[in-house]
């Protein structure tokens, strides 16, 4: 693509969270803009009031700054634009490509099932396009609401150039004369989209493929508007692991949710953009910056992309380790102070141990609020023991001697419990009982954290400190006797 002054749009209806399908269209269009120097607007398509809420909007604007995606332009709300959407379908009712249809929902639902019953498509059959001004009057007499139709092509093709598709073809008969402005006065969305598309001189429609079969109707407004067609990209729909379409059913699909469960919106861009596209069979970690220069429209895929939430995990987890550590700090620390496991105002040397802390869990954990279950020892007095460490690790013969023995030693250096200290009294702990080291380290892991699974011993001791060490070595000799 050679256009510098691209305008491309994200749409959304809101009609509930942001969905990392919305996110994923949001960013390939906020990608474009962004390498190309273009402009990325931000469209609210409210004119559903049933189901638009003040609520989802504030979803969506949400996730989209938690991204990142910022626009340039919005967010504008169809609900204000109500008058340009009047305007342009009165143009088409003057030029005789749209007519009013007095059709009740009841006749529409017999011409339906008639139209079934003979295996036919069950398309609106154009019976108000010739109404006469007395046909019409008599309705209004009788207190029919009325609708405006467009009166679509009905011989030959209408053509879609797809920029990831390729031409796609519609035969015109398989269209039918569809409503653009409702009986409450509203536009439809493929009424309203083409309006805004055009007149927002938005050059390139970046959407979910779910939107194809709509684009053959959309042509055919622009073209009995004069407006000029914009380029079509649509891209694939996003499927959970199951190939069904990725829905709630499958897990967490809101971007919030994600933020809320320890998502970094680093890892978040770099997986949305994979749903779809690929730059080539090897590189899967992009920064933003690599994504805006290396995206582009030509290499999105044709087939649907398979959300994989353990990729997004693994991706999570690298960007966490690139973290430093005041980063991971401002990060954590709500989860921490959720759980009260660290208070609201810290000391200068709370914060200190806190971050050390961090630094011995950062390469361990996949999502920020895991940062709960992997620190929690640290903070707090109540160790939940994991059974199956208990009963493998500690209830064996020798370990009651080794815990006491270590018990013993540690006292002796309670004042400089720290590495240089503490490694010598495994050591001499592993030559008395002729044990490997793992078998003295173990069971103190076990002891001090409850499980089997935790940063280097030395480390977790000195962070723990002697008190807490010797106090908790004590309940586990109770319990490896018990
Ligand atoms: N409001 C539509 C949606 O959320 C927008 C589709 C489009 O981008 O044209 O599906």
């Amino acid at each position: 693509m050679s256009n510098s002054n691209i305008r491309v749009r994200f749409a959304p209806s809101p009609t509930g969270y942001l969905h990392v399908g919305g996110a994923r269209t949001a960013l390939y269009n906020w990608l474009l803009a962004r390498q190309m120097q273009g402009v990325f607007v931000l469209r609210v398509e409210d004119t559903d009031l049933q189901r638009s809420t003040e609520e989802s909007v504030e979803g969506i604007l949400e996730g989209m700054r938690f991204l990142g995606l910022t626009w340039d332009e919005g967010p504008i709300f169809q609900s204000d634009r109500l008058d340009i959407y009047r305007e342009y379908a009165q143009q088409l009712l003057d030029t005789g490509r749209a007519y009013e249809c007095f059709c009740t929902p009841e006749e529409l639902d017999q011409m339906r099932k008639e139209l079934a019953a003979q295996k036919l498509d069950p398309k609106y059959d154009g019976r108000c396009r010739h109404l006469t001004e007395e046909q019409k009057e008599a309705y209004r007499q009788q207190g029919r609401k009325s609708v405006i139709r467009f009166k679509h092509k009905e011989e030959g093709k209408t053509e879609v150039r797809d920029l990831t598709h390729g031409t796609v073809v519609f035969d015109n008969s398989q269209l039918d004369d569809f409503v653009i402005i409702k009986s409450d006065g509203m536009p439809t969305y493929n009424f309203a989209v083409v309006i805004d598309d055009a007149t927002m001189d938005i050059t390139h429609v970046i959407r979910g493929e779910d939107h194809l079969s709509n684009t053959p109707k959309q042509i055919q407004i622009y073209e009995a508007l004069g407006f000029q067609v914009p380029e079509f990209a649509h891209i694939p729909m996003i499927l959970g692991p199951d190939k069904a379409r990725l829905s709630k059913r499958h897990g967490a699909t809101s971007v919030t949710q994600f933020r809320d469960e320890g998502y970094l919106p680093e890892a978040m861009l770099n997986y949305l953009a994979l749903l779809g596209w690929g730059y080539d069979d090897s590189q899967t970690v992009f920064s933003v910056d690599e994504l805006i220069e290396k995206f582009s429209l030509e290499r999105v895929s044709k087939n649907p992309a398979v959300f994989d939430i353990k990729k997004l995990e693994w991706l999570n987890g690298l960007y966490i380790r690139e973290l430093t550590i005041e980063q991971l700090y401002e990060l954590t620390l709500p989860y921490l102070q959720k759980e009260g496991l660290v208070g609201t105002s810290l000391s200068e040397q709370e914060i200190n141990r806190v971050k050390a802390i961090l630094k011995e869990l950062q390469p361990r954990i996949k999502l920020l609020s895991e940062i709960v279950e992997a620190s929690y020892y640290f903070f707090t007095d109540e160790l939940k023991y994991n059974e199956k460490a208990v009963n493998k690790i500690l209830r064996k013969e020798q370990v009651p001697a080794i815990l006491e023995y270590l018990l013993d030693g540690f006292a002796k250096v309670s004042d400089r419990f720290n590495q240089a200290n503490l490694e010598p009294i495994f050591v001499q702990a592993q030559e008395k009982f002729s044990a490997k080291l793992g078998d003295i380290i173990q069971p103190v892991r076990v002891a001090v954290t409850g499980t089997n699974i935790s940063p280097g011993i030395y480390e977790v001791l000195e962070l723990l400190g002697y008190e807490v060490v010797a106090h908790r070595l004590k309940e586990a000799i109770t319990l490896a006797r018990g």
